[in-house]
């Protein structure tokens, strides 16, 4: 069965954002970008479902600017056996991913699309939800473990009161969870090697899907700085510097 996995280009997990000095949004430049941490995740599952013999091909897609060739390039270093770029200047929301992700997942019918289960830039964790919907396919999300089966997979996920374990009927769309699985490391000779494999690029228009986003973001800014704790005698100060001084109670 063929796979596919949608990886993001993001701010690095390591950086710290910076917020643009007009409160437009986050300020990229010369900002290190990476892949998503849960989008490699959802890779690795891809290849070791080809390693078990399971899955015959993993095709990885990003939608973004061209930028996201270096993304795809670090996938296909990992192991994936082919990219798709659906490149766009048009700033990108779950809804507009989602319907071009559909596009492709019908262009190349995959039996399973897995993606991450949040991208840690807008947190929005919709896009997999959204995708699984348009195609109407069944979904199961933040996976911990996935088991394919003939024509169906069963997937576990970590809740507060334990596992949900459900069976889903292929094809279908999966979101990863951190649990997962431990991405593997790209070496030097595959990312040598995936400089040579095949990376395709659409444009949202070729797919027949307007990417124009639907939400405007209305102001972007710092989080409050955080005041120093204090330490308190006993539960009775507690209570009154919430009541008198915090105001909470
Ligand atoms: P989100 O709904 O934005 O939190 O994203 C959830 C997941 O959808 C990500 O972890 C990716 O797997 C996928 N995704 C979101 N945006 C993109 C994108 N621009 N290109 C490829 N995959 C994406």
């Amino acid at each position: 069965m063929k796979v596919l996995a949608a990886v993001k280009r993001v701010l690095d997990y390591s950086v710290r954002p910076r917020i643009r000095s007009d409160g437009s949004g986050v300020d990229l430049a010369n900002a290190k970008m990476s892949m998503n941490p849960f989008d490699e995740i959802a890779v690795e599952e891809a290849l070791r479902l080809r390693e078990a013999g399971v899955a015959s091909e993993v095709v990885v897609v990003s939608c973004g600017t061209t930028a996201c060739q270096d993304t795809l390039r670090t996938a296909l270093a990992m192991g994936a056996d082919r990219a798709i770029l659906v490149q766009t200047d048009v700033e990108l929301q779950p809804l507009s991913v989602a319907k071009l992700l559909k596009a492709i997942s019908e262009r190349e019918q995959p039996q399973l699309v897995l993606v991450g289960k949040q991208a840690i830039d807008d947190d929005a964790g919709q896009t997999g939800q959204m995708l699984a919907s348009l195609l109407g396919w069944p979904q199961a999300t933040n996976a911990s473990k996935v088991a394919p089966g003939d024509g169906e997979a069963t997937v576990t996920t970590e809740i507060d009161s334990g596992l949900r374990i459900v069976g889903i009927r292929l094809p279908a769309v999966i979101t990863c969870d951190l649990r997962l699985n431990t991405p593997r490391y790209t070496t030097l000779p595959n990312i040598m090697k995936a400089k040579k494999k095949p990376l395709e690029t659409v444009t949202p228009e070729a797919l027949g899907v307007d990417p124009a986003p639907r939400l405007i973001s209305l102001k972007a800014a710092e989080p409050a700085a955080r005041r120093g704790g204090t330490m308190v005698p006993d539960v009775k100060t507690l209570v009154d510097k919430l009541r008198n001084e915090a105001k909470v109670l």
